[in-house]
């Protein structure tokens, strides 16, 4: 059992608490948000993951999971804190640091025991020094600063934390590394390794990660784009080109565009990164600039189709980035909304977990129903801005009854074209021919 203190409590660190509770350390969930700290000591999970819930109540019954506000005293009795903390993009696009270092100011002002510092966050080569330095200035103990980058994904957060498909930990301590074994032991049962490399090493691989994966997405929306300058049906390809082992079937699904907390900040972040220590890193910078026109590939085929899109009234299905959470970060829906707005076009949306989040951002600007099918009544067309579940397998009769027209902008290819064609709709995908009835 090992006593753990993990600072910030959103996605990555709510998720690693509870984890770690779960396999019988003691654990206490720092923030500063009060109001979301009130809520977990009522018990409530303050963000939608699948599963955590479960884990989340198990864990408070039994002791090992606790919350607070209180840095000083969570910190007190434990061996190892992890920094679970934002590291937005900054103004010009690098990663904002300021999170990380000034909770590691505060630890070394609080420290009065010898303390193994996580950072969880994903941050550019070079922070685990920035840390060790920050925390240096004040400590009057020992500590050790590991960098333990955070692969899960949301929506499948648990899972992956649990069953990770490999644990990165960067240190060049004995020490840290022998604590940091004993943690993670549980986690590594079925043979998944725990990779020990260098500090740097360790915050490269993150960035690494998420850019080749951005890359992947990336790539196949320009091969959809493609297929539609020459009539090829992107799924075919796709799936020809997916059986390739040495590609993978995975991470090749087109759409519009890659959102999420993590992709498009870390790439950027990456760039920056490359940029200050004088390299450029040209296909993740090309990467950039195609999904940033991917994001709103939809709207202009609906400019084409309508041309001109004031004052039509359009049904959204799907507001998050991805299915299965409530993070609407960098969300293309988002983009799309802006750019319908701006197009003087009036919208009604549904998404099955993400609504509480729009509304805090656009209020009365659009409107957002309760009901996945209310959105439809008389709007000029259905656009699908996320691959949740519940859109796959529609009521299209329904569908067609209840929209002035029927027409469908499908930005996540939910429909096989052959099951559209003859079903009476007017039907815009990515990457695929258009049904046109
Ligand atoms: P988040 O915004 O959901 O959570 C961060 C939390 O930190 C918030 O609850 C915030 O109130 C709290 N916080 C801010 N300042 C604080 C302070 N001084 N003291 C205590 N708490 C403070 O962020 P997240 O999605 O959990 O991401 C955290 C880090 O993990 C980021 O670097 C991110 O890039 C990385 N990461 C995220 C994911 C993901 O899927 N979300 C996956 C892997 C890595």
């Amino acid at each position: 059992m090992k006593k753990i203190a993990v600072i910030g409590s959103g996605y990555v660190g709510l998720v690693t608490g509870t984890c770690f509770a779960e396999t019988g350390n003691d654990v206490v969930c720092v923030d500063i948000d009060k109001s979301k700290v009130e809520k977990m000591k009522r018990g409530e999970v303050p963000i939608y993951e699948p599963h955590l819930d479960v884990i989340f109540e198990r864990n408070i019954k039994q002791n090992r999971l606790r919350f607070s506000t209180d840095l000083a005293e969570s910190i007190k009795e434990v061996e190892i804190i992890f920094l679970a903390l934002p590291t937005p993009p900054g103004e010009d696009g690098s990663a904002d640091l300021s999170y990380v270092l000034g909770v590691a100011e505060q630890l070394g002002k609080l420290m009065s025991s010898y303390k193994v510092i996580v950072d969880k966050s994903t941050v550019p080569v070079g922070t685990s020094e920035l840390v060790t330095a920050a925390v240096a200035k004040h400590s009057k103990v020992p500590f050790d600063v590991v960098s333990n980058p955070e692969f899960l994904r949301e929506g499948f957060a648990v899972d992956d934390f649990m069953k990770p498909d490999r644990v990165v930990i960067g240190t060049s301590s004995e020490k840290a590394r022998a604590v940091m074994k004993e943690l993670y032991k549980p986690f590594v049962r079925q043979g998944n390794p725990i990779i020990f490399m260098d500090e740097k090493s360790a915050e490269l691989t993150k960035y690494a990660a998420n850019s080749f994966l951005a890359t992947k997405i990336t790539f196949m929306n320009e091969i959809a784009n493609f297929c539609e300058r020459v009539g090829a049906n992107v799924d075919e390809v796709r799936i020809g080109m997916g059986s390739d082992t040495r590609i993978g079937k995975r991470f090749l699904f087109p759409g519009i565009g890659y959102g999420g907390s993590c992709f498009p900040k870390d790439v950027q972040a990456l760039v920056k990164s490359g940029k200050q220590h004088d390299y450029n890193f040209q296909i993740i910078d090309a990467v950039l600039r195609v999904n940033d026109k991917q994001k709103t590939r939809l709207i202009d085929k609906m400019l084409n189709h309508f041309g001109d899109l004031s004052g039509k009234t359009f049904a959204l299905w799907g507001l998050a980035f991805k299915p299965d959470t409530d993070d609407i970060r960098e969300a293309p829906a988002l983009y799309m909304i802006d750019a319908l707005l701006a197009a003087g076009a009036k919208i009604r949306a549904y998404d099955p977990e993400a609504m509480e989040n729009v509304r805090a951002i656009y209020g009365s600007k659009i409107t957002l129903t309760p009901e996945q099918y209310d959105v439809l009544d008389g709007a000029d067309a259905l656009i699908i801005a996320t691959e949740w579940s519940a859109f796959r397998n529609p009521d299209f009769d329904r569908i067609k009854k209840s929209l002035k027209s029927p027409k469908i902008f499908d930005g996540r290819n939910l429909f096989e074209l052959d099951e559209m064609a003859g079903k009476g709709f007017y039907y815009e995908s990515i990457g695929r021919a258009t049904i046109t009835a």
